[in-house]
């Protein structure tokens, strides 16, 4: 009788432990999904900081693809922990983990649909540093600013831009949506991207934005523009570089010209675009200020129906991105 007892009371036991272990798991992954948000980053040297701003220290610099797991996000920053750091980075270098799941995207791949985590093999161009510029915004800003350092010109701190005659885009909605996806490209090389904006919402005036290039130490400045003529047959993409007779940035003529040059190369040969050609530009006050080799690429013309019809889409912008990205890779490597 007693042994037939302790059996019983042994079976009670071993499943009131195991209901106690599986109620203990289950309420664990529950708070986990609940509270908590895996997410990487999509950048190399991705910051991270101790408090939300440029201006916070550096408690880390995270590789491309980096595990955090986002608790909060107070506007543009995500506070993440990171192999028990507790820091911010900015939300324009994360992506959430589950939108693309964790398979690797090989250079040459594109990411999943949902344009989510890239994930991507070791730097193969050395972590070059790279601001995107992503040309306008969703109002322009008639308020002046001076053309280049010292200057007494005073231009407008930044346009409107164009607009699709055919598409109805505007040209802020072109510029963001090819810069993400440059960014993007870029990341999966290995580059350190930057970008002046990552909404349409913002006011970010040109100086300004030539001065965030300098801040975060980028290497070169790329600047996404399209362009806009009375003539619906004019076609074709070009690049704006200052000349060497710039009055204020005579120093990155050679260099920006150069860039130019190459980043349009890429950009016609990936889209099939008219190239035509890099001209020198001395009035624009987002190259005035620049302190590195700065070009605006004119994407092609969106008063041009077949072009704004190419740009417009969303596969030709793949494309776009990936040309310009080629450009960028020749200019590195020459
Ligand atoms: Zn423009």
């Amino acid at each position: 009788m007693s042994v037939r007892k302790n059996v019983f009371y042994g079976i009670i036991a071993v499943f009131i432990i195991a209901v106690a272990v599986l109620l203990g798991a289950g309420g664990t992954l529950y708070k986990a999904h609940a509270e908590e948000k895996k997410v990487v980053t999509t950048g190399t040297n991705v910051r991270l900081r101790e408090s939300a701003s440029l201006e916070g220290e550096i408690l880390y610099n995270l590789p491309l693809g980096a595990t955090l797991t986002e608790t909060a996000r107070i506007g543009e920053w995500a506070l993440v922990n990171f192999n028990g750091m507790q820091g911010f980075v900015n939300t324009q270098f994360i992506a959430d983990a589950g939108a693309a799941g964790s398979a690797a995207v090989l250079p040459g791949q594109t990411a999943g649909a949902s344009g989510g985590a890239v994930v991507t093999p070791p730097p193969q161009t050395g972590g070059h540093i790279v601001c995107i510029d992503p040309g306008h915004q969703a109002k322009g800003d008639n308020r002046t600013e001076p053309n280049g350092p010292g200057s007494g010109v005073m231009k407008a701190r930044v346009t409107g831009g164009t607009h699709g005659s055919t598409s109805g885009l505007y040209e802020y909605q072109l510029t963001l949506a090819v810069g993400e996806l440059l960014r993007n490209e870029l990341a999966s090389r290995g580059y350190t991207v930057y970008m002046t904006r990552t909404s349409h919402d913002v006011n970010v005036s040109n100086m300004e934005r030539a001065q965030y290039a300098t801040a975060v130490g980028a290497e070169i400045s790329v600047r996404l523009h399209a362009n806009g003529s009375t003539n619906p047959g004019v076609s074709g993409a070009l690049a704006l570089a200052p000349s060497a007779s710039n009055p204020y940035v005579p120093g990155i003529a050679a260099k920006s010209q150069s860039l130019s040059s190459k980043i349009l190369s890429g950009y016609c040969a990936a889209t099939g675009m008219g190239n035509k050609g890099v001209q020198a530009n001395d009035t624009m006050t987002g190259m005035n200020w620049c302190t590195m080799p700065v070009s605006i690429i004119e994407m092609g013309f969106m008063t041009n129906p077949s072009d704004d019809a190419n740009m417009a889409n969303p596969e030709f912008q793949k494309r776009m991105a990936k040309g310009i990205a080629d450009g960028i890779d020749a200019y590195f490597a020459s």
